[in-house]
């Protein structure tokens, strides 16, 4: 290993996903010396492929629909939604802050809100989508890191180490990915903001032993390693509620990925039906959530289902991945490809073709789909076997046919390093381990485990950036910048 030498800062951050990038901004603004440090060549972590989606309470965008709702609506609705195992604290947090220290704010960073979409589990619309998605959201946010004069952003450099002594956090030591360059970084803080671990199919094993027996996809940003984590536990922090993982199970394998362990979310298909090995239908699959469909899903032998289509449902399909789309475009030549190509997706020219491809039970899957075709021709607002609204589909009858294999996908990690509201990492005593936050999914979103046991839409990104900004100003003031966050809360009252 050859060494780069040693830089001294005020605080340094590791990664530069939405959380990092805001911490940058916010010690930026307080006046301190930062080094933003990233494993990868580019910047932006799963930040900058993510939908891009956000939970806010209290928009101009709410109100401009006639929405009117309220930080105390919202919290009811979260807690519930987590099985109360939501940090009710940073909860209650985020959603009072998501309208000034959220919206506002990346508003006035250049972000535009142009789209509110209503998602399971909330009482009114709450999932507002950026212009440009993950893209411009992540943009905006490493132009402003930038125009602040973040001292040095380190691309292509895992921090491998976080030097403590005498129970101070007082630096860090990375090794550059492509030379072995070692470089050492003095600093008075150190923000952990290096994703979750949906990246690492191994960890994810690890925490869940009970997912050996199923074929589980990688499904969070490449970088999403778990790398973080490892670093914070190995100087005594503590980790909290690890097993708590968002699974999405409309996904199938990225048969593009060498290493065979990638998935793929397939979305815009509403009239599709979810075939399990019976030939069977199971559940209502406009209900697809992850706390919704994927338990019902994984609960079926063998979790694995084909999804099926005809040809002219294959016209919306998008595929949420940074091939198959550029910012908030989908590329259909793309999917056409996935759809022509992928070992994971039989086509017929016959429904019983199809079957007979999927090895399922034949005159099941026939009759299966005869009847969902009746309760379409007969105009039923419902099909009668599971309910599923009946307005987004059609007879199954234009020949290709397709069956994708879905398998469970990991997304989202919602346990991670336990923090308090200033983002301090906490030791398996909750005290403070002194010059160390973490924020962003490292952390559970927020604190360990802002969601618990499932998360609402957009419920990860907003508190990843916003929990960011609170790291970002409380290691400036430890450092001796600025006077730590206090933002603006929405008291707006439950009417
Ligand atoms: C395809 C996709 C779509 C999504 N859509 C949505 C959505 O619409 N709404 C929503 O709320 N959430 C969504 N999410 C989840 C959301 O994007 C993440 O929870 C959020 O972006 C996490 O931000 P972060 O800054 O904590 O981590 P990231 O954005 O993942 O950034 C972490 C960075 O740290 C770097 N890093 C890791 N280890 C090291 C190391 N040792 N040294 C240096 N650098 C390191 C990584 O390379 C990465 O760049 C989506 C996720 C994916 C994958």
């Amino acid at each position: 290993m050859i060494s780069a030498g040693m830089l001294g800062v005020d605080v340094a951050i590791i990664g530069s996903g939405g959380a990092g990038l805001a911490a940058a901004i916010e010690a930026r603004k307080a006046r301190a010396q930062v080094v933003l440090i990233e494993q990868a060549e580019t910047l932006g972590g799963a930040s900058i492929i993510s939908t891009g989606g956000c939970f806010v309470v209290g928009s101009p965008l709410q109100e401009s629909h006639g929405i009117h709702d309220t930080p105390d609506d919202a919290f009811e609705d979260w807690v519930k939604w987590g099985q109360g195992a939501a940090d009710e604290e940073w909860a209650r947090y985020y959603i009072e802050h998501s309208l000034h220290d959220f919206y506002f704010w990346t508003e006035g960073i250049g972000v535009k809100w142009v789209d509110l979409v209503p998602f399971e589990g909330n009482r009114a619309p709450r999932w507002h989508l950026p212009k440009d998605g993950g893209l411009g959201l992540t943009t905006s946010l490493i132009e402003t890191a930038k125009k602040l004069g973040v001292r040095e952003i380190i691309t292509s450099t895992a921090v491998n180490k976080i030097v403590i002594q005498d129970g101070r956090v007082c630096g860090l030591k990375a090794v550059n990915v492509k030379s072995g360059e070692m470089t050492e970084i003095q600093s008075k803080t150190v923000v952990v903001a290096t994703g979750g671990f949906s990246g690492n199919l191994d960890m994810i094993l690890e925490v869940r032993p009970d997912l050996k027996r199923f074929k589980i996809m990688e499904g969070g940003g490449v970088g999403a390693t778990g790398a973080g984590h490892r670093l914070v536990r190995e100087i005594g922090g503590y980790l909290t509620h690890m097993d708590r993982i968002w699974f999405y199970v409309y996904a199938t394998p990225d048969y593009r990925d060498p290493k065979g362990r990638r998935g793929l979310a397939v979305r815009g298909i509403p009239g599709y039906i979810w075939i399990n090995q019976q030939g069977r239908r199971f559940h209502d699959e406009s209900v697809s959530g992850g706390a919704t469909g994927t338990p019902v899903f994984m609960a079926q032998d063998p979790p694995c289902v084909g999804a099926v289509i005809d040809a002219p449902m294959t016209a919306n399909m998008f595929v949420a991945d940074p091939y198959y789309q550029i910012g908030d475009k989908f590329l259909h030549d793309k999917v056409q490809e996935l759809l022509e190509n992928s070992p994971y997706i039989r086509k017929a020219n016959s429904l019983a073709d199809l079957g007979r491809q999927m090895g399922v039970d034949l005159p099941t899957f026939l009759s299966t789909v005869e009847r969902y075709n009746q309760a379409c021709e007969r105009g039923l607002e419902r099909e009668p076997d599971f309910g599923k609204p009946l307005k987004e589909s059609k007879k199954f009858d234009t020949p290709p046919f397709y069956a994708i294999q879905f398998f469970p996908l990991a997304r989202k990690s919602l346990g991670g390093i336990k923090t308090d509201v200033r983002c301090r990492v906490l030791n398996k005593h909750f005290q403070i381990i002194a010059g160390l936050y973490a924020a962003g999914e490292v952390a559970g979103m927020a604190g360990g485990h802002i969601n618990g046991a499932a998360g609402l839409e957009g419920t990860m990104l907003g508190p990843s950036i916003f929990s960011g900004r609170v790291a970002g100003a409380w290691a400036a003031q430890e450092a001796g910048f600025g006077t730590g966050f206090t933002g603006k809360p929405n008291v707006r009252n439950k009417v």
